[in-house]
């Protein structure tokens, strides 16, 4: 590895012994940026891109730029189960004979997402319940019909908690649980280089999506483990989506004041006034979103609702099986 990696595989080198491999996606994230950090004996695969031959086709490139083989990679570990992030692992499991690490609530969760008519009847339920109108569910549904296909039952060798480490050449990686954008997702801290492998807890120019999932609060979740990575010392931050960036104090500040922002225009906008999620999205995003990101909308509303919900200053008031709020 080192200066002759091939310029057109998609991949460069970040640290010495750490390779960011860029891989084309359908939608507008673009691209996600998978990581082969090197080992004493072969590398440790950092995210597997999605399930389609073209994210294989630039995967398998950017590792013959490297000069690694399949069977050089030992083990694979995922942030978390998003279909960029896990939907080639089965496909690389088998290739490379690798232990795949990911975190335990995430694995609960994979299992969830794995069963697809459950939990496709399940997401149009809560959409339901958010006011969304029965025409929207089926173009959400039919604009996710691939998404939902895409997850595949897994059988990780190791399940995280947070707290493991990681011997690599860049010195020890820290296994970090931070959920919100997941359950269960995890960044990988290098004290010794000052970097962080931020997944989509942190990425340079968006605010990753917080979900709702029912018995949590993600959006506080996400707060509190943003709060965490302001303690560490970091100089490069390496996420899936985008460029490596630096100033992670400045980020965090910024993405806190945003979701406080939300969370306020959320009140006024319940300031003697019923709405349910779906008339509250109609209301905060001024464009219309594609079925898709409506979607997504939807569940990020919930989540700040829960997270208000829990300090006491929005209600809830069900009428005619859809939930409508209300300032408390
Ligand atoms: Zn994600
Ligand atoms: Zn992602």
């Amino acid at each position: 590895m080192g200066s002759n990696i091939s310029i057109d595989s998609g991949c460069r080198e970040v640290l010495p012994g750490v390779v960011m491999i860029e891989l084309p996606l359908p939608y507008t994230l673009g691209s996600i940026n998978v990581y082969l950090v090197r080992l004493a004996d072969g590398y440790l695969l950092v995210d597997c891109g999605m399930d389609t031959e073209t994210c294989f086709r630039a995967l398998s490139q950017g590792l013959a730029g490297v000069g690694a083989a399949w069977r050089d990679i030992r083990e694979i570990l995922l942030t978390h189960v998003h279909p960029d992030h896990m939907g080639l692992a089965a496909r690389l499991l088998k290739l490379t004979r690798a232990g795949l690490w990911v975190h335990a609530k995430d694995a609960e969760y994979l299992e969830e997402l794995a069963q697809a008519d459950q939990y496709r009847a399940w997401c149009a339920g809560v959409l339901r319940r958010s006011g969304v109108p029965a025409g929207m569910i089926s173009q959400i549904e039919a604009a996710s019909e691939n998404i939902h296909r895409s997850f595949q039952r897994l059988r990780p060798d190791r399940l995280l908690t947070g707290g493991e480490k990681i011997i690599t050449s860049i010195g020890e990686l820290e296994v970090l649980w931070t959920p919100g954008h997941s359950p269960g997702h995890v960044c990988l801290y290098g004290e010794e280089r000052r970097v962080l492998f931020s997944g989509d807890q942190m990425l340079e120019l968006i605010s990753p999506n917080i979900g709702w999932h029912p018995e949590r609060d993600p959006l506080s979740e996400y707060l509190a483990s943003l709060q965490e990575l302001a303690r560490l010392e970091i100089d490069l931050i390496l996420p899936s989506h985008g460029a490596p960036f630096s100033g992670h104090r400045e980020w965090i500040r910024r993405t806190i004041e945003h979701h406080d922002e939300r969370c306020s225009r959320i009140l006024a906008m319940l300031d003697g006034k019923r709405l349910d999620a779906a008339e509250l999205v109609n209301r905060l995003w001024e464009r219309s979103l594609v079925p898709f990101h409506y979607r997504f909308a939807v569940f990020e509303v919930l989540a700040h609702l829960e997270y208000l919900e829990r300090q006491h200053k929005v209600a809830r008031a069900e009428r005619a099986g859809v939930v409508q709020w209300l300032a408390s």
